[in-house]
């Protein structure tokens, strides 16, 4: 899948301004066509990432607005997420061809301050110097997708979820 340029600016300006990404997907699963919702348990949620680098990437966070990583959960609830994050990793295996899967929770005090984590699929064939970071960097381009194709996806890892 090709990569456009990403416009940097215009999207740190929303997330620093804006409310709750994560809360309002919370609230509102669904309901614009990018954050497909894949799983969720009672307190934890599974949702397609509106500006992938690479295809299947999938955000999982706890449905309450927690923003540090460790120190907000207590070792259960976060086994918990982390159980939700192996399950829907196993899916996104399971659904596309991955050579290997990162996993990482980043964000910040400044915007995007709600934890959560990313399951990001890395397929094969890519350079070594494209891989990590550099696959990962919306700076170097996004993946040209659409609506129709995140249903799409959504709809297989929400079947491989199923199994
Ligand atoms: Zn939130």
């Amino acid at each position: 899948m090709q990569r456009i340029p990403f416009d940097m600016d215009a999207y740190v300006q929303r997330v620093r301004s804006g409310p709750c990404f994560i809360c309002e997907v919370v609230a509102n699963s669904g309901s614009d066509g990018w954050h497909e919702v894949v799983a969720q348990t009672d307190d934890s949620i599974a949702f397609l990432c509106k500006y992938p680098t690479l295809p299947g990437h999938v955000l999982v966070a706890p449905k309450n607005h927690h923003e540090h990583v460790v120190r907000d959960f207590s070792e259960e609830a976060f086994l918990q997420l982390m159980r939700l994050v192996h399950r829907v990793a196993r899916a996104v295996e399971a659904t596309l061809e991955v050579e290997r899967t990162y996993l990482l929770s980043l964000g910040s005090r400044q915007g995007n301050s709600h934890v959560h984590w990313h399951i990001s699929p890395l397929p094969p064939g890519i350079p070594y110097r494209e891989q990590q970071f550099h696959a990962l960097m919306a700076e170097n381009g996004v993946l040209a997708w659409t609506t129709d194709q995140a249903g799409a996806l959504a709809a297989r890892l929400r079947t491989a979820l199923s199994r």
